[in-house]
């Protein structure tokens, strides 16, 4: 880790000026001493987000976020801290110092990547303004995109030919290996290679405006028609958007954001004086990106094509949300007519065509009823498909009062009470004061608990702190925790023990007589538990936990989300996963 002496840092600081460097991306007005804007961290319509130009520092009296110029830069722009202080050092004309310069070999071999890819857009570039692209400039122009919107985009055209960039930009070895690092070379049994050929090239920044890695449409016959750069310690596909660096102070200042499927339709909407598009790079949009797109904005508009395919995107995009979604945010769902995109609607009907149609987008409620109809068709057994689709989904809802509305739409919907459905064994109307059962997944978790205690020992420290807080289980989970500590004997009975201490606790007799829960299951739930803990920790402590906490635990979520997705498709194979109500049904004998 770089260490700078505090006489620099305050040497960097001096001579930076933290309103000039928030300004470019806030709009302040001086109010009294200070200045004043809409915070760039979280949604608000009247300002509270201060900047103090005699401290030097920033605060928002909305989301508590503040700090000085390092921190602006770390929270808003992604920097590392040394990165932070190695820009504004280079912006205040002032040297490093020289142990920093070689501490920082990891920067350097970024920086150097970063620029190598620069390079790169700059030469695709002048091919494609050159003799050599004017098929390509051809296709853009049928494409009806105007020269200045494809100089401001730095678009370009990456030739047929092998070997290409080598000569253009030096064959010594430094130069190879990097461009091979960047992905761009691809070493082979045939010699080198160059990833992008014959293709319309579309330069792809990260949110601090570096080119990052590129998109790449081909021009001629052939397969795939999209290609981006590979995953590289610069190019991380599911964390960038096409358009974000470009677009961001447009999109705030306008309040206005449209997600669309496409690089071009990203580029037709800024050509028709709409630059607030973003698009994900050719894959299904996650949670990250979906993270970037609400603390832009609290209203975007998700806008895809009208066809399957389209229709499919459109309810991943919305189950991938869910967990993300709270009473703030208003995120709505458009689809265009078959056959139709953002692009051909803005060539025949103009950014107001596309702007009227923008108002008739459905909320995400509206859209998931939309939805949930069209599953449960006319049947009674598509409409029980249906109430386990919408209970599932509502279990991925975090915010409790969003689940609630959620749950009175979909039941007033169908006639189906939700939570009468899922206990079909228990029999008996739920005692006053129950309006919240456990989650089907912590009930499953508690039950592959009580069932193999030694269960217990495999849990990371922060079981203890998870949820499960419903009628006193949260007692019982605490006290299970030093019975096992206490015993000597792995598989102490936990749960004979526990029904002795809380004979009332009917729960405990329930969790050991359903369905037993296998290895693979149990792994899962523990981690979808402490995913669900992580974002409880980080929604309740928002502004709270210092910015390392903050960037562990959202490291953490990642890793916890990858494993998720593996066990969940594994488990699918297996057909193991069983959370409907007739296993509970079967096996349950309370
Ligand atoms: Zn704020």
């Amino acid at each position: 880790m770089a260490h700078f002496p505090p006489s620099f840092l305050d040497e960097v600081l001096a001579r930076t000026d933290i309103v000039e460097l928030i300004g470019r991306h806030v709009e302040l007005k001086k109010s009294g001493s200070n200045y004043m804007g809409l915070c760039p961290f979280h949604h608000e319509k009247t300002p509270s987000f201060s900047v103090s130009p005699d401290k030097q520092l920033f605060y928002c009296f909305g989301c508590g976020k503040g700090g000085g110029a390092f921190q602006f830069l770390m929270e808003h722009d992604g920097y590392s801290f040394p990165e932070a202080v190695e820009y504004l050092a280079g912006k205040a004309g002032l040297e490093l110092p020289q142990q920093q310069k070689a501490d920082n070999g990891e920067t350097a071999r970024m920086q150097a990547g970063h620029q190598l890819l620069a390079r790169v857009a700059a030469l695709y570039a002048r091919v494609l303004h050159s003799e050599q692209g004017k098929r390509a400039m051809a296709y853009l122009a049928e494409r009806g995109l105007p020269r200045e919107v494809i100089r401001r985009y730095g678009l370009g055209f990456a030739p047929g030919v092998h070997g290409f960039l080598e000569r253009q930009l030096g064959t010594d070895s430094r130069a190879r290996s990097l461009l091979e690092q960047v992905g761009l070379v691809v070493p082979g049994r045939h010699g080198r290679t160059e990833r992008f050929r014959d293709r319309l090239m579309f330069p792809i920044r990260d949110r601090r405006g570096n080119i990052v890695g590129f998109g790449g449409r081909l021009l001629g016959q052939g397969e795939p028609k999209y290609l981006n750069s590979a995953e590289s310690p610069w190019f991380h596909k599911s964390r960038l958007l096409y358009g974000f660096s470009e677009h961001r102070d447009e999109i705030r200042r306008r309040r206005m954001l449209i997600v669309v499927e496409g690089y071009m339709d990203v580029l037709a909407l800024a050509a028709h004086g709409l630059p607030v598009a973003l698009a994900p790079l050719g894959t299904a949009i996650g949670e990250h990106q979906l993270r970037m797109i609400f603390r832009l904005h609290d209203a975007p508009v998700f806008c895809f094509d009208g066809d399957r395919a389209g229709r499919q995107a459109a309810w991943r995009a919305l189950e991938r949300m869910l967990p993300l979604l709270t009473a703030e945010l208003s995120p709505r769902f458009l689809y265009l007519p078959d056959g139709e995109d953002p692009d051909s609607i803005v060539r025949s009907e103009g950014a107001q065509g596309l702007e009227s149609r923008l108002q008739q987008a459905q909320t995400a409620l509206q859209f998931w009823l939309k939805g949930l109809r069209l599953l449960a068709g006319s049947s009674p057994e598509g409409r029980a498909r249906m109430a386990r689709k919408a209970d599932a989904m509502l279990a991925a809802l975090t915010d409790d009062y969003l689940r609630q509305v959620w749950r009175q739409e979909v039941e007033k919907l169908t006639g189906v009470n939700l939570a009468m459905a899922r206990r079909p064994a228990a029999g008996k109307p739920r005692a006053a004061g129950r309006t919240e059962a456990l989650s089907e997944l912590q009930e499953r978790f508690l039950a592959g608990l009580m069932q193999e205690p030694r269960r217990f020992r495999r849990l990371p420290e922060v079981a203890r702190h998870f949820f499960v807080d419903y009628n006193g289980v949260a007692k019982v989970y605490m006290r299970a925790f030093s019975i096992v500590e206490a015993a000597e004997d792995q598989n102490v009975d936990v749960a004979g023990q526990l029904l002795h201490e809380f004979p009332q606790q009917t729960e405990i007799a329930r969790w050991v007589n359903q369905a037993p829960v296998p290895e693979m299951e149990f792994e899962y739930l523990c981690l979808a538990m402490e995913a669900n803990y992580i974002r409880m920790k980080q929604r309740s402590m928002r502004g709270r936990l210092s910015l390392r906490e903050s960037q562990a635990l959202q490291m953490r979520l990642q890793h916890i989300e990858r494993e998720l997705r593996r066990l969940g498709e594994k488990i699918q194979e297996t057909g193991e996963l069983e959370y409907d109500e007739e296993g509970q049904g079967k096996h349950s004998h309370s």
